[in-house]
């Protein structure tokens, strides 16, 4: 099989080459969000250099050119994810807004006594949008537990699902354990007990090929950020005649197609999902960010990821005192870990004086850390430019801060 000349394709990425404290900065936070290729930033800059305008409005040749090029976004996007139509996809802000639009917009058909189904694996995200719809709607959030290898239980989903539920709202890879979810059998699940299911595709379009309509999910959410585009750029994707179905979320510029005071109606999709001036940029740049990740290849950089993952997994076991927290059969791209009788906290700080970016913390998904009895834990999350080499300098760190602390 083909394999990532990571070498020359870190050169790609400008900010990998500095030093901090002094040593070379090996970047393992990309579950937080991921550096991005030079293409990205200077698609960015040749936007705003050459041919911003705002979109959709004008008939003059500059916005006629920004409108072309953020449409032609959309369809990069919509072939990436092999999404059926280009109306289907809906930029937003980034996952949060995605399913804050859908608690807020498809929200508005819940009732008393109706059930969303998530599980306690989510990030924040696609946790509190859900509570704060059930205090609206008086609809009931349950939550599918995991097990102590943070793998979803499959019988309790199922046992969970019952005529109540409308909504079923579920991570593809878990930012806190690296759990990849079985979300083709789950939404089939979903599906056979009537429920509608959004797929939190944050972590997941990075690191695995996305096809919405294999998947049969009914809305699919990520953030341009960890796809190695810019921040402040999203995605909703929805089946169309869902969207269709669904009232807008926000009102203004753009989602209408008249306006009086007597009444106003809505613009066709996805507009009608778009009210005002969107990041154009950043969709511009979401599409680089497609465009350079196709070049590679996902499934090339999924196996190269993999391979990390098992090296760094197979080290981090032979460190005395760390706990490996997320051992899921099928994990992706994430290592965390605590160490004994060193802080999560303190431990990232000395991975910092060795050059090394981890996150430390509860990763916004504090159930996760409730599970395992834990405030906070080490996590490293790996990207395409990373190396074998980086793996081992961050094994030398963390057996440095045992060293420090032990
Ligand atoms: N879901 C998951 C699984 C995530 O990892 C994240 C980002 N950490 C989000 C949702 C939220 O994404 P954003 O902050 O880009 O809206």
């Amino acid at each position: 099989p083909p394999r990532l000349d990571v070498v020359r394709l870190r050169q790609d990425f400008p900010i990998l080459y500095q030093t901090v404290h002094g040593k070379p900065l090996v970047y393992l936070d990309n579950a937080a969000t991921s550096q991005k290729p030079r293409s990205v930033i200077e698609t960015e800059t040749r936007y705003y250099g050459e041919i911003n305008a705002n979109v959709h409005r004008g008939v003059h040749t500059l916005s006629q050119r920004a409108t072309d090029a953020f449409e032609a976004a959309r369809d990069t996007v919509r072939r990436f994810i092999n999404a059926a139509r280009h109306e289907e996809i809906v930029f937003v802000r980034g996952t949060t807004e995605a399913i804050n639009l859908v608690a807020a917009s498809f929200g508005q058909r819940l009732q008393p006594g109706d059930e969303i189904l998530i599980t306690e694996m989510e990030h924040h995200s696609n946790i509190v949008p859900w509570q704060l719809l059930c205090e609206r709607s008086g609809a009931v959030l349950r939550v599918a537990p995991i097990d102590d290898t943070g793998e979803l239980k499959l019988d309790e989903f199922a046992r969970l699902l019952s005529p109540a539920t409308r909504l079923v709202a579920v991570t593809q890879l878990s930012n806190a354990l690296g759990t990849v979810n079985p979300v083709r059998q789950l939404i089939e699940l979903a599906h056979a007990a009537g429920a509608v299911v959004l797929v939190d595709g944050a972590q997941a379009v990075a690191h695995r090929p996305v096809d919405v309509q294999a998947l049969d999910c009914d809305f699919y959410a990520f953030s341009g950020h960890k796809l190695y585009g810019p921040t402040g750029i999203g995605v909703l994707y929805g089946k169309g005649a869902l969207l269709e179905s669904m009232p807008p979320y926000q009102g203004g510029g753009d989602m209408i197609r008249q306006v009086s005071f007597a009444g106003t109606t809505y613009n066709d999709l996805p507009y009608k999902f778009e009210a005002g001036t969107p990041n154009i940029a950043g969709a511009i740049g979401l599409g680089a960010a497609i465009d350079y990740l196709n070049t590679l290849g996902l499934p090339v950089v999924a196996a190269h990821e993999q391979a990390l993952l098992a090296a760094a997994t197979a080290q981090a076991m032979q460190i005395p005192g760390l706990r490996l927290i997320g051992t899921a059969r099928d994990k992706a791209s994430i290592l965390a870990f605590t160490l004994e009788g060193v802080h999560p906290h303190d431990v990232g700080t000395i991975l910092d004086l060795e050059g090394v970016a981890v996150r430390a913390g509860h990763h916004c998904a504090m159930p996760v850390m409730a599970h395992f009895g834990l405030p906070a834990t080490v996590r490293a999350s790996f990207a395409l430019y990373n190396t074998a080499e980086e793996v081992d300098v961050l094994m030398h760190a963390i057996r440095k801060a045992r060293e420090v602390f032990g």
